[in-house]
């Protein structure tokens, strides 16, 4: 086990900081960013233009392996990939590349495992190993942009893990890659999706500058909600909505609200009802997921015309509505839907 720093986990004034007290131009620094963040190294080795003295000295002193590829599984009628990330093969985690009409979408993780156990997730059937570190969380996005060549335009932490559950980690590889001297990414395009952990999403708010916030909810009352998300017994729903719409209201950000319909659980015009009460007067979308079966959970998928009867009353009740469309279903590649095994 190598205990020197993770170059990933340093940002740009740090990595010039380091630079300077070797006595180097500061341009070295843009040199290596750019080899980490533009050119998508992997190694020291790799960034021939800077002084073999520098090359050495990094060696020496910071850790650069990134995770590397266990397996990668591409979906071929949609273009989706599903990458499986490890530490000298050892699988950590999962993410997904989804091929959208107006470009490619990196899905991450952010714990290996995730400790909420919800009743119809993957993840949380697995049980939880521990948070990733913030380099671990870049470690996967610079991995798919260096296996893809693709730009990659926008971010969904909707892979494995409860993303405030690893709030700092998550914040700082958002503002990593957000910062114009690195990736430049827009922070529009990144949507941080939590199980909905009221304190955290109120911190979000000021934290967030311009990235997007989805909310799972999955049930319009405590008894559903319970029975699928077994944190809604510590953080009641009513909390978790009162957060949602201090966030909206603050940030001046249009919210989602992911509801995964779940035959005879979930998906009752009652339901419906009560759902676009609870959520009226905040700028919001809702979006219906259709459920991916995970084995040996003992849930279906609502039939298309109960989808369709929840979603008329959303909007007859005036809350605006988006069905997800599926995407890498067949290798299990959907975002939530990853499982760290193979
Ligand atoms: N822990 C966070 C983010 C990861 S899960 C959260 O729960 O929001 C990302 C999304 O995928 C969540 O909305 C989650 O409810 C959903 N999801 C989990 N398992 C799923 C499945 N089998 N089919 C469809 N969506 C699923
Ligand atoms: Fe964790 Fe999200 Fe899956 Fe729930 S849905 S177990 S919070 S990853």
């Amino acid at each position: 086990m190598s205990h020197k720093p993770h170059i990933l986990e340093f940002k740009p004034s740090e990595i010039e900081q380091v630079i300077k007290a070797q006595g180097y131009e500061p341009y070295r620094a843009k040199q290596i960013i750019a080899w980490i963040y533009v050119k998508f190294a992997s190694s020291f080795e790799e960034m021939t233009d800077l002084p073999k003295g520098l090359r050495a000295y990094l060696a020496e002193n910071f850790e650069f392996s990134r995770l590397s590829i266990v397996t990668l599984q591409e979906q071929e009628s949609d273009g989706s990939k599903r990458y499986l990330w490890g530490i000298h093969g050892d699988p950590l985690a999962e993410s997904v590349l989804l091929e959208y009409k107006y470009g490619s979408t990196a899905c991450l993780s952010t714990q290996a495992g995730c400790p909420v156990g919800c009743e119809f997730c993957a993840s949380g059937r697995l049980g939880f190993q521990r948070n990733l570190a913030k380099g671990e969380i870049l470690s996967q996005f610079l991995g798919m942009c260096g296996e893809s060549r693709k730009r990659i335009s926008r971010v969904v932490f909707m892979g494995t893990g409860e993303p405030f559950f690893n709030y700092e980690a998550v914040l700082g590889a958002i503002d990593m890659l957000t910062d114009p001297s690195t990736y430049d990414l827009s922070r529009r395009r990144v949507t941080v999706s939590t199980v909905g952990i009221p304190g955290a999403v109120r911190k979000f708010a000021e934290d967030s500058h311009g990235v997007r916030l989805a909310v799972s909810l999955h049930g319009s009352s405590d008894r559903v909600r319970n029975r699928l998300i077994p944190v809604n017994k510590v953080y009641p729903l009513d909390e978790v909505i009162a957060s949602a719409r201090y966030f909206a209201r603050v940030t001046g950000q249009r919210i989602t609200f992911e509801y995964i319909l779940l035959r005879g659980v979930n998906d009752s015009r009652e339901d419906a009802v009560k759902l676009a009460g609870l959520i009226s007067g905040i700028d919001c979308l809702v979006n219906l997921i259709p459920w991916n079966p995970v084995p040996g959970i003992g849930f279906e998928r609502s039939d298309p015309d109960v989808r369709n009867e929840f979603k008329n009353i959303l909007e007859r009740n005036r809350v605006k509505v988006t069905v997800r469309r599926r995407l890498g279903g067949n290798i299990e590649a959907a975002c939530g839907q990853l499982r760290r095994s193979t």
